[in-house]
């Protein structure tokens, strides 16, 4: 599989979660790989996952030796992802703006630039922007089986986004 033709794979499997990866290469490439900044196609966050605008930036897909991917996700003022849980659990690391992310059961968390949030295997849990600040978080997760780094659940309702 060429390089263009991964993206494309990625660009495609990343609509159906947060992490952006799911592209399974058919080979592994013995040397570098520099994916250029521009090259692959943002892609908005679906409906069906998230509340508000979401865009999700591919950074780099799994492959045959390494099972991580990666994508940058940005959230404007109020958006968030729905309840999820990741099969192999997830690393978020914010980069811009303030946010919010919640495990179930617990209290909203506030987060910003620089924190970096793990979420265990099968934790039920949200993130997003704060009401008044988008947030950009790079998110890492592995894939259990191909193409399976999230399973999603309910919205997060007004409610639950705001602490109450
Ligand atoms: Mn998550």
């Amino acid at each position: 599989m060429k390089p263009n033709m991964a993206f494309e794979a990625l660009a495609l499997a990343a609509t159906m979660g947060l992490c952006s990866g799911a592209a399974f290469a058919a080979e592994t490439h013995r040397e570098q790989t520099i994916i250029r900044n521009g090259e692959q196609a943002a892609i908005k966050g679906a409906a069906q996952f998230f509340t508000g605008d979401v865009r999700v930036d591919p950074l780099y897909p799994a492959n045959n030796d390494m099972r991580s991917s990666g994508g940058s996700v940005t959230f404007e003022p109020g958006a968030r992802s729905h309840w999820h849980v990741h099969p192999v659990g997830q690393a978020l690391i914010v980069t811009s703006g303030v946010g919010r992310t919640q495990e179930w059961g617990k209290p909203v968390q506030e987060i910003r630039p620089g924190d970096v949030i793990l979420c265990p295997v099968g934790v039920k849990h949200w993130h997003g922007a704060a009401p008044n600040s988008a947030m950009t978080h790079i998110s890492i997760c592995e894939e259990k089986e191909p193409g399976k780094v999230v399973e999603w659940l309910e919205p997060v309702t007004d409610e639950q986004y705001n602490g109450r």
